[in-house]
């Protein structure tokens, strides 16, 4: 089975702030991915820039690391089936304005800049970042809800 996708999933500080946290945490575990790592931590600007470095050079590239540094953020891990594209479409765009009604950004977001969640964009970036938030590594488990998702 092909259920081992991961992807690193991220509340941004403004989602903390404005406690989204649940409500995120929700469509993941109900859409059937599992969770298999999860932190409330407060990133440094340095380990930001390691996060953001495809960005370093753009012009929103400071006031993005200075938004991203402004409070606690979760950092989470979702396994599952196309993990990586599924949990994009869960986002939506990048830009909010620009994301369906139903997707997370598209339905609790409006500027780009203040867009609530991060999800990696490819399954080599999600390993990349996965192991850049969780050095100390994700957990294994079985869960009983497998058999009732995949066939
Ligand atoms: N961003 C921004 N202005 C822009 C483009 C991006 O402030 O014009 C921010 C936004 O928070 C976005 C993040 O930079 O989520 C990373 O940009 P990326 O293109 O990787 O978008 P994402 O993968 O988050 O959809
Ligand atoms: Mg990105």
């Amino acid at each position: 089975m092909s259920n081992t996708e991961r992807t690193y999933i991220m509340i941004k500080p403004d989602g903390v702030q404005r406690a989204l946290v649940g409500k995120i945490i929700q469509r993941f575990e109900e859409r059937g991915f599992k969770l298999i790592a999860l932190k409330l931590t407060q990133p440094t600007e340095a380990h930001l820039e390691k996060h953001y470095a495809d960005l370093a050079g753009k012009p929103f590239f400071p006031g993005l690391i200075k938004y991203m540094a402004s409070g606690p953020v979760v950092a989470m891990v979702w396994q599952g089936l196309d993990a990586v594209k599924t949990g994009r479409a869960m986002l939506g765009a990048t830009n909010p304005l620009a994301s369906p009604i139903g997707s997370i950004r598209g339905d609790y977001a409006l500027a780009v800049g203040r867009n609530i969640i991060h999800g990696s964009d490819s399954v080599e970036n999600a390993e990349k970042e996965i192991a850049l938030w969780f050095p100390e590594g994700v957990v294994q488990y079985t869960s009983v809800a497998e058999p009732w998702i995949y066939e």
